[in-house]
């Protein structure tokens, strides 16, 4: 059961093939952290998110070899790519002539009306989106002056920013207003939402390593959505970006929304678990990480409560001395040696996987 009550109603934008905002799935993204000229190497990790489930991809352009390289990159990739620019209005249109299916600039940093009318043309011309990217860290310097690098700056900041671009009867537009702590984050959507029907793109910023990453951006972005704000999601790790891509589906399995491949409960262990329970919650978590099948799998330390805690598991292991059980929906089906527990695991998962796809 989703623990959204009601979504909040927005206007829907294209990100190529993707739409953001609306009814439209809350969608997950990234962004490559290789140098985006680096075609080879931008491309390979851009399939390596395709396959964990990516839905939009953003680059960083820093200049013009970048922007050139998004063509080539395109060719070898199915999702759509953002184009990350700040400052120079030119790598906005050279993005877009590219074949990039997205900007992310800042109109205030952009400048002068007539580059970022120039930008705003090019966008309309090549049919692609702008997202606002408002972040704590560059707010415009009267908005600093005036209200402080708090939730309201960034709120006014984007009230500003979208002005600026519906001035120019541009509307394919979502905003992100983004602060590395949560609290800040969380409140700058919360003003703005009554605001405006812009779609919100949502992540708590330069979140941190793995651990203060994944808890701020799971509490950041979990309230967001809980209140029904947000219509597409980048989780910031200082990690590979494909743990962000697995820690935004997570989030929004959670939260009950989206659910992507197979769940994997597994328990603690205690001073009942005999086996090397962490061992194995690690290999058949890695060999789960590559299906996709919406199955429920559970990992057990012991087989006197295991079975009965993880009852709502389709299948599941348990252990017990040097051997273990499997079980499903709660039922023992059989015994295994340890050492085989993951991969007997494995051949069962096939089997329901295959009986649920009306193979066998
Ligand atoms: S399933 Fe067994 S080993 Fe795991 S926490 Fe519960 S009692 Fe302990």
């Amino acid at each position: 059961m989703s623990l959204i009550e009601k979504r909040r109603k927005t206007r829907q934008i294209s990100v190529g093939n993707v739409k953001v905002g609306s009814d439209s799935p809350i969608s997950v993204q990234s962004m490559t952290n290789t140098q985006t000229q680096d075609v080879q190497a931008t491309v390979k990790q851009i399939l390596a998110l395709e396959k964990a489930g990516c839905e939009i991809i953003r680059v960083a352009v820093p200049d013009m070899e970048a922007a050139l390289a998004i063509e080539k990159i395109k060719q070898k990739i199915s999702i759509p790519v953002i184009a990350d620019i700040h400052f120079d209005y030119r790598l906005a249109i050279a993005s877009a002539k590219a074949g990039v299916d997205a900007l992310r600039i800042n109109p205030g940093n952009i400048g002068e009306q007539k580059k970022i009318k120039a930008v705003v043309d090019c966008a309309k011309e090549h049919k692609i989106s702008i997202r606002i990217g408002v972040n704590a860290g560059s707010l415009e310097k009267n908005i600093e002056k005036r209200f402080g690098i708090t939730a309201k700056a960034m709120k006014e900041s984007a009230l500003i920013n979208i002005k600026i671009l519906e001035d120019l009867d541009f509307h394919d537009i979502k905003v992100s207003l983004k602060a590395s702590d949560v609290s800040r984050t969380v409140q700058a959507y919360r003003l703005l939402a009554p605001k405006t029907d812009v779609p919100f793109h949502i992540g708590v910023t330069e979140a941190g390593g793995l651990y203060a990453g994944i808890a701020k951006s799971a509490i950041g972005i979990g309230m967001l959505l809980a209140e029904g704000l947000g219509d597409t999601m980048r989780v910031s790790l200082t990690r590979d970006p494909v743990e962000e891509i697995r820690t935004g589906f997570e989030i929004l399995r959670a939260l009950g929304i989206r659910s992507r491949g197979p769940e994997l409960i597994s328990c603690p262990t205690c001073g009942r678990c005999k086996i090397d329970l962490f061992k194995i919650a690690h290999d058949t978590e890695k060999a789960l990480l590559e299906r996709s099948s919406k199955i429920k799998v559970a990992i057990m330390g012991c087989a006197v409560n295991g079975p009965g805690e993880a009852k709502e598991a389709d299948i599941g292991i348990a252990g017990g001395d040097g051997k273990g059980i499997l079980f499903k929906k709660g039922k023992v089906i059989r015994k295994i040696d340890q050492d085989k527990l993951v991969e007997q695991l494995l051949m069962e998962i096939d089997n329901i996987e295959n009986e649920k796809s009306g193979d066998i």
